[in-house]
């Protein structure tokens, strides 16, 4: 019987895509090929740490690209997909959504097609133990009230162009699994943070206009609620489902840790005052401004992951606080990092790693 070996990331050079690629390459045996389109939101330098591990392969390809998407299955013959790639920021789905339907829907479908193709040629014994994971969001669930969690059946509402694309991504994966037997796994986790987050995002970006002496926007008056999660707690998630969780099942990961979008900007600038303290030794804080509110923003979103826990065994090993200040730290030695994504010189940036040939 062979063993389960080859893994294929798409969205492998993203923010949680390269969270899990690093894991996996430092902490088991698989073999992992990155497919990735290379995007604004994509960037090696994420794939520094395992860019010269012969367990590793990085291919440059669009998830919409049905032809390119056959090839890596034929040539990688992969055992688990794990399906991270896609366009993952609200604001610009607001500004431009033809994008989100095109790869979050059309590329989801692309991707399950091949797989089901592949999946349907696999030898007896590695057929059964075929994985397709599709890691998705809290979001589709729409927006709380001041109570209550998300749970594995909350019905489907989502409110912007990106997480209606996501909820269509997450019932194509039900389908194949009910109309064509796919053994699928999807995963809805709440907003992920750690290093190597695109600067676009709230907390990286709090953390990169702060120390460039620069107002720190925050949405209407900062009260909505986002539940935080320490992004390498996700990645062990995310190995632990598609080891250990049951294919058609959904899995919601969390990470117990409410805070409100303020709450969240001066705890940044508190540790911040602390590490890397303002020459003139006032707060960062002071650099907060309010900004007129995101249209359609969801006021609260909150994970029961008690699912996962219960189940599969997993749990965060990171609280906010300590995974905050990890955080936080990153960025303040790995200036050069966000740096060249600032001014674009990342771009065309191949580091060693081999191709996917
Ligand atoms: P990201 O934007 O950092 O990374 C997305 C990656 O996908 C990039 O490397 C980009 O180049 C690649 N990509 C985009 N379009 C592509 C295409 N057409 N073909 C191939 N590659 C393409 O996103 P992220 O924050 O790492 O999120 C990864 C996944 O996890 C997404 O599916 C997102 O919906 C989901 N998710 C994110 C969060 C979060 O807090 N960031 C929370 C829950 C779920």
């Amino acid at each position: 019987l062979s063993v389960t070996k080859r893994v294929l990331v798409t969205g492998g050079a993203g923010f949680i895509g390269s969270a899990v690629v690093r894991h996996l390459i430092a902490e088991s045996d698989y073999e992992v090929l990155t497919l990735d389109k290379l995007t604004y939101a994509g960037t090696l330098t994420s794939l520094g740490p395992v860019s010269e591990d012969p367990r590793h392969a990085f291919l440059q390809a669009d998830i919409c690209d049905a032809e390119a998407v056959a090839g890596a299955f034929a040539r990688f013959d992969p055992d688990i997909v794990l399906h991270l790639a896609a366009e993952s920021h609200v604001d610009r789905s607001i500004d431009g959504p033809a994008v989100f339907v095109e790869t979050n829907v059309v590329g989801t479908f692309r991707m399950l097609a091949e797989a089901t193709r592949h999946w349907q040629g696999l030898a007896p014994g590695r057929k059964e133990r075929f994985r397709f994971h599709h890691i998705s969001t809290d979001e589709v669930f729409g927006s709380l009230g001041p109570d209550g969690f998300f749970v594995e059946e909350t019905p489907y509402d989502p409110r912007s162009p990106y997480s209606a694309s996501k909820a269509g991504s997450d019932h194509l994966v039900r389908a194949w699994h009910h109309t064509y037997g796919l053994p699928t796994l999807v995963t809805n986790c709440s907003n992920n943070y750690g290093p190597y987050h695109f600067p676009e995002k709230l907390i990286p970006l709090m953390i990169v206009k702060a120390l460039a002496g620069e107002p720190l926007p925050v949405y209407g008056r900062g009260e909505n609620v986002r539940d935080w999660l320490f992004v390498e707690d996700h990645a062990r998630a995310l190995r632990r489902v598609f080891e250990a969780g049951t294919p058609g099942e959904t899995y919601n990961i969390g990470g117990n840790s409410e805070r409100r979008n303020i709450e969240v900007v001066q705890e940044v600038c508190r540790l911040l005052d602390t590490m890397r303290p303002r020459p003139d030794g006032r707060s960062y804080a002071e650099q907060i401004a309010f900004v007129a509110d995101r249209p359609g923003h969801d006021q609260r979103y909150a994970i029961d992951a008690s699912k996962i826990r219960r189940e599969l065994g997993w749990f965060p090993l990171e609280t906010f606080e300590s995974g905050l200040e990890k955080t936080v730290r990153w960025y303040l030695e790995n200036e050069a990092w966000w740096r060249a994504i600032q001014t674009g010189q990342y771009r065309g940036e191949r580091l060693g790693l081999r191709s996917g040939e």
